[in-house]
């Protein structure tokens, strides 16, 4: 049985991680994705929110579980008993970032192997903050996530103040 572990913020998912989490789900045992609880970035959504709606994304699929962490993701991934960490590679820049992290994660747990999975064209230029950005200024994210994460997205958007929706930018394709 392997186990691999697909670590990320998803705040909130969207159709480019779910991409993702079925095509590793189709090459390993069991799939856990890790909900990171606190990254540097500013978050929209509450961990146990970020948990939740992607629960209910993935609830088809049999060999994949949600679970939140808040350790180094080698531990976590360890704590799973997970063989490889999976990520999703879109633009050239990603490639950088991602190689430094694997390099340092196989430093600190040498069992452990990180393996990419290049974008679907579709969701190439896709990320939460980009639909973050576009929920907030009301353009139509439904073809970029399920509908229920629309729906969390409006109901959440709603509920800010014009000073809290102005934090809502995009940085660059990582947040
Ligand atoms: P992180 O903060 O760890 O980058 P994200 O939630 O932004 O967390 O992303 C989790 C993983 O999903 C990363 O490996 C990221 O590159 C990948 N990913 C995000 N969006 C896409 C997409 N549209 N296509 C392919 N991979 C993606």
């Amino acid at each position: 049985m392997t186990t691999a572990l697909f670590p990320g913020t998803f705040d909130p998912v969207t159709n480019g991680h779910l991409d993702i989490i079925r095509r590793g789900a189709a090459l390993f045992d069991t799939l856990v994705v890790g909900v990171f609880a606190s990254p540097s970035k500013s978050l929209l959504f509450s961990t146990e929110e970020r948990v939740d709606l992607l629960r209910q994304a993935v609830a088809d699929l049999k060999n994949v579980e949600v679970k939140d962490y808040n350790l180094l993701t080698v531990e976590f991934a360890r704590d799973v008993g997970a063989k490889a960490i999976l990520r999703g590679l879109r633009v050239i820049s990603d490639f950088e970032l991602e190689s430094q992290m694997a390099i340092t994660n196989r430093s600190l747990a040498p069992e452990i192997d990180t393996v990419c999975l290049m974008y679907s064209q579709d969701y190439q230029f896709l990320s939460s903050s980009i639909v973050k950005e576009m929920a907030k200024l009301g353009g139509d994210v439904s073809s970029l996530v399920p509908p229920h994460v629309a729906i969390a997205l409006q109901n959440k958007l709603r509920g800010l103040n014009e000073e809290e929706k102005e934090k809502i930018k995009i940085v660059s394709l990582k947040d």
